[in-house]
């Protein structure tokens, strides 16, 4: 269904500063590129939480109707360390401590990160592109700029001339900042820097002999700057300019202006119409950072294992407490926060589980319709969770008054309210109800223990055509049964 149509959704775009309509390029299809992590160390929550708001607005396209290509890539390769064009490659230097191949570092991490999304109840995106996969496309890239003149070679290493590019073009336009003030801020080149200008940025570099990740090039053996493997990736897969690009706040500059400075200068078009851009988790006040250690990994939520919680937390607790913060708010974790969070996620459990149960009558208290739109107007403005969540509370409260028997609901508006709900919570937001999957897993282990039971007693009967139906039936169900010393266990295949 085009539910689009009816729906009037507008999004802030870092790139103006403001709320716009929302309009793709071409109708019913949205190309999305969101910035992917850099695999050489576990994803903390602050990384989940992007990653999180990105899912939950493709989840929305996808209600929406729209045919979304969600482009999420995988930075293997380029990113130096502190961001800069200077020092050892970050995946290069874990290898190096761990003493292992950067690509084992690579798998290592990208299985981490799979896992852990896959925790949080993430779809997959439609491409997961690596940046080792796509060096040819980044170096067609370089030749082109280079080409166009916004690029210089020197030693082996190719920068961006961004002091040229400014002369024609806007650097600074997404970040808000200008070159002359950029200029003002900074300190003389450093004597070993090899750039005309501190501003240049890398998009080729000389591979030192010792450097392992290396690719050949025109410009002799390197490897690519991190700025350029977006570029490379959301062209090849979105066009020359596509709907929306996301990423984290911090990535704006320097990554964000880049990628737009690199496509201007190369195919001469602004890349990007929409540019949405999440904002931080914190955890103390501070940015929560791989590199500074301020950080709390997924797994410590899910067991409970850090000094700051009381207690375990489930994903889907975890979850929803990100969707009640805005994409574009700050968010502080804690463990005060964290328990709201948890009273307010089994509140609206209960209530998703007791609208099934309500009785119906001949009118409704509730006006179900105008409720369902105004669901929809919170996440038409920008996505707003926060305000959705708090729709769907006062829906929560209207199911509790009904069952009271202090108001009353249609047999219609009733099924519309229980689909309405579980659209938006689970569909939307991507929030699981923990309690009833645990719940489905103990029914599904009492049904096999009564199977083993009725088997055993055939088997004493010698009745084996019965006890074999019951043992082969269940492998067909994946269900496979081990017959022990100390009884039947089963395990799921
Ligand atoms: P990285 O692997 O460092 O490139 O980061 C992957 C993504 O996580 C990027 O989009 C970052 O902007 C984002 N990110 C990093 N730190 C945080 C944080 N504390 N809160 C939210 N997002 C973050
Ligand atoms: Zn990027």
């Amino acid at each position: 269904m085009q539910l689009y149509k009816n729906q009037q959704l507008k999004v802030h775009n870092s790139l103006s500063g403001k709320k716009e309509p929302f309009e793709p390029i071409n109708e019913g299809h949205i190309g999305m590129y969101v910035c992917g992590p850099t695999v050489y160390s576990n994803v903390h929550l602050g990384n989940c939480r992007t990653f999180m708001s990105f899912d939950m607005i493709f989840r929305y396209f996808k209600h929406l109707g729209y045919k979304v290509r969600y482009v999420r890539n995988i930075t293997d390769a380029g990113h130096l360390e502190n961001d800069a064009d200077e020092g050892e490659d970050k995946i290069a230097k874990k290898a190096k401590l761990e003493q292992i191949e950067p690509m084992e570092v690579v798998q290592r991490y990208t299985v981490d990160f799979h896992n852990t999304l896959q925790q949080f109840n993430f779809l997959p995106p439609s491409i997961e592109p690596t940046a080792t996969g796509h060096i040819i496309e980044q170096i067609e890239i370089i030749k082109e700029i280079i080409d166009n003149g916004f690029a210089y070679e020197i030693n082996g290493s190719v920068y961006f001339d961004v002091i040229k590019f400014n002369e024609t073009n806007d650097y600074g336009k997404l970040s808000g900042r200008k070159l002359e003030d950029m200029i003002a801020n900074t300190r003389e080149l450093t004597a070993q820097s090899e750039k005309r200008n501190p501003q240049d940025f890398a998009l080729w570099k000389k591979a030192e002999p010792q450097h392992i990740m290396r690719w050949p090039s025109p410009w002799g053996d390197g490897f690519p700057g991190w700025h350029l493997e977006c570029t490379a990736m959301s062209t090849k897969y979105l066009g020359e300019t596509f709907d929306i690009h996301g990423g984290g706040m911090d990535l704006k500059f320097p990554h964000h202006e880049c990628e737009i400075a690199q496509s201007e200068a190369s195919s001469g078009k602004s890349p990007v119409k929409y540019w949405l851009h999440a904002n931080m988790l914190t955890l103390n006040g501070k940015k929560m950072s791989k590199s500074t250690g301020n950080n709390i990994y997924p797994s410590e939520i899910i067991t409970g294992e850090n000094d700051i919680l009381s207690k375990a937390y489930s994903a889907s607790v975890v979850r929803f407490f990100m969707m009640q913060a805005h994409y574009t708010s700050i968010l502080d974790l804690s463990d005060e926060a964290l328990l709201a969070s948890e009273k307010g996620y089994y509140r609206l459990m209960d209530g998703m589980d007791n609208v099934s149960k309500l009785n119906t009558g001949a009118s409704s208290d509730f006006d179900v319709k105008s409720w369902l739109q105004k669901c929809y107007d919170a996440m038409n403005d920008d996505f707003n969770t926060p305000i959705l969540i708090s729709q769907l509370f006062e829906a929560v409260k209207h199911i509790n008054l009904i069952k009271e028997g202090k108001e009353s609901i249609t047999e219609a508006d009733k099924t519309l309210l229980q689909n309405t709900m579980t659209t938006f919570v689970h569909e939307i937001l991507g929030i699981e109800n923990q309690a009833a999957a645990e719940d489905n897993s103990q029914t599904l282990s009492g049904v096999v223990e009564l199977l083993i039971g009725l088997r055993n007693e055939a088997r004493s009967n010698k009745d084996f055509a019965t006890s074999d139906k019951i043992r082969d039936e269940l492998i067909a169900l994946g269900i496979q049964l081990k017959d022990g010393k100390d009884g039947t266990t089963f395990s799921l295949k």
